[in-house]
């Protein structure tokens, strides 16, 4: 009996911490969650956040009477955490989008109905297509954009259109390739089928928020963590594992000592610093996931007006073709595609830009690219509205910004083709005798909801019960 309750002691220290000490690399939703837990089991730990704010790449910022979000913005799936906080605190938004409100102009002219009825029946058939190609075995290796291209091809053959229709229903297949570019922020031709299998948040389902939404969720989730727990501007530049307790060095030179360590950095931050962030380097095979597996490029630009210009119920204005003086235009234009305005900030107009359209934007001044928006919407909506001039922008850019340095994950055409689950090679624990002294977590670690605050929460929950097994079972 004595012996059972100092076995029973002994892993009441290991699990609520007095012993060990963990290390959190990155205060986002895979950190936070993270150091929740840890929080709940006692364990000691201490986070390093590399920026000056907690959330990554969750970024509420303050607009009117709510919040507009540089970065995630829906909550996927019901049967999660997330989408309990949403239900708790009454976050989903009251009013839902009209599907039906949508505007499309080609070449400045505005696609009449008779376009639209085709090219609907091809679009909703090929969606369900597409989603069943994803677990062919014949086809699921191949890109969206080539499936997409085989169907359009098909389909273009049975129907009898003159050359200018022909031509708007090629830009209709263009804007259909992007809005799979801007919800998977992948560029369609590296989107690999697969995605669509592999990828699954139970119930298909995205909820969209009110006006506070992903501010009150950071909110609570980063009210479980004490402030002081927390090390901001900490920038974690070597993670060095030779030793018995890992060595976290920062960019200021300073180093402190830990047991284990969880790291949460983005897939873009990985696969840009990976062969100096570890001592010693990191396995070839967890490299090679890490270079092969998908980061894309997302950017939202909120255009605020004086007055909408847009008529009510309008749910999206998307522009195809190019209108004007071709030589003067650039690359960035052609990625100004999708346009929607928004359910609470009425004065607001938000452009999806993904392609190479957030790194062009992020090389100009926002007057420079105010300037660039209001031409573009100027020339190819004038047969259409009267546009107004934009008043102020509001951006962030994610492929700029040093601590994300692009969007989110998605399985490419490499990642498909190489016949390894990266996902797992990725999560996998460095060990050093059964002990996991670094754990990875972030979205890009979580096999089936990867891309989302879900899977990120998940993904820190994941490794902090690993840590906390591991202990409790010495
Ligand atoms: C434009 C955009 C729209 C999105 N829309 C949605 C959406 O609608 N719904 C949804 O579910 N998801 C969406 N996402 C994705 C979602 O935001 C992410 O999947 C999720 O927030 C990732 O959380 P994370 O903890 O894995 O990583 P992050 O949020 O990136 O957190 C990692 C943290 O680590 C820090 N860090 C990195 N390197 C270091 C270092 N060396 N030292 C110290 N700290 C470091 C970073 O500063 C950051 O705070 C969107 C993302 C973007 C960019």
């Amino acid at each position: 009996m004595k012996t059972l309750l100092l076995l029973i002691c002994s892993l009441c220290g290991y699990v609520q911490g007095q012993n060990i000490t963990v290390a959190i690399i990155g205060a986002g939703f895979a950190g936070l969650r993270a150091a929740q837990r840890f929080e709940q089991l006692g364990i000691n730990y201490m986070i390093f956040e590399g920026s000056d704010r907690v959330g990554g790449r969750v970024f509420p910022f303050s607009y009117q009477s709510g919040y507009l979000q540089y970065g995630a913005e829906y909550v996927n799936g019901e049967d999660n955490e997330i989408y309990e906080t949403v239900k708790k605190n009454n976050l989903l938004s009251a009013t839902e989008i009209d599907e039906e409100g949508y505007e499309t102009v080609v070449y400045g002219q505005e696609v009449n109905n008779k376009m639209y009825k085709i090219w609907d029946k091809f679009e909703s058939s090929t969606n369900e297509k597409l989603e069943r190609d994803g677990a062919r075995k014949e086809v699921k290796n191949q890109s969206v954009s080539e499936r997409i291209d085989f169907y359009f091809s098909d389909f273009m053959k049975a129907q009898k259109l003159s050359q200018s229709e022909q031509t708007v229903m090629q830009n209709m297949n263009k804007l259909f390739k992007n809005q799979y570019q801007l919800e998977w922020s992948a560029p369609s031709t590296d989107l690999c089928l697969r995605n669509f299998d592999t990828w699954d948040s139970g119930v298909d389902s995205e909820a969209t928020l009110n006006e506070i939404g992903f501010k009150s969720i950071l909110d609570e989730l980063a009210s479980k963590v004490p402030k002081t727990k927390i090390g901001m501007s900490s920038k974690v530049v070597n993670v060095d594992y030779t030793g018995t307790k890992v060595k976290i060095m920062l960019s200021n030179g300073q180093y402190f000592l830990f047991d284990s360590v969880i790291i949460t950095a983005s897939l873009g931050y990985l696969k840009k610093h990976k062969t100096t962030l570890f001592t010693p380097a990191l396995s070839v095979s967890k490299s090679a996931a890490i270079d092969r597996f998908g980061f894309g490029n997302n950017m939202k630009i909120f255009l605020e007006y004086n007055d909408p210009w847009w008529p009510n119920g309008m749910s999206t204005i998307q522009i195809s073709g190019r209108v004007g003086n071709t030589e003067t235009s650039n690359s960035l234009e052609d990625d100004l595609m999708v346009f929607q305005p928004f359910l609470w900030a009425r004065k607001i107009l938000v452009a999806w830009v993904a392609g190479n359209g957030p790194l062009e934007a992020s090389k100009l001044t926002d007057s420079q690219l105010m300037t660039v928006l209001d031409n573009h919407l100027d020339t190819n909506l004038k047969n259409v509205y009267i546009v107004s001039k934009i008043q102020r922008i509001h951006r962030h850019s994610w492929i700029s910004d040093e601590f994300a340095l692009g969007s989110y994950s998605y399985i490419s055409n490499k990642s498909c083709q190489s016949n390894t689950d990266d996902i797992k090679l990725m999560r996998d624990p460095i060990l050093t005798n059964r002990r996991p002294v670094i754990c990875f977590a972030g979205e890009h670690t979580d096999s089936e909801m990867f891309q989302t605050v879900v899977g990120a929460a998940r993904s820190g929950l994941r490794e902090a019960d690993r840590i906390a097994n591991y202990y409790s079972l010495l």
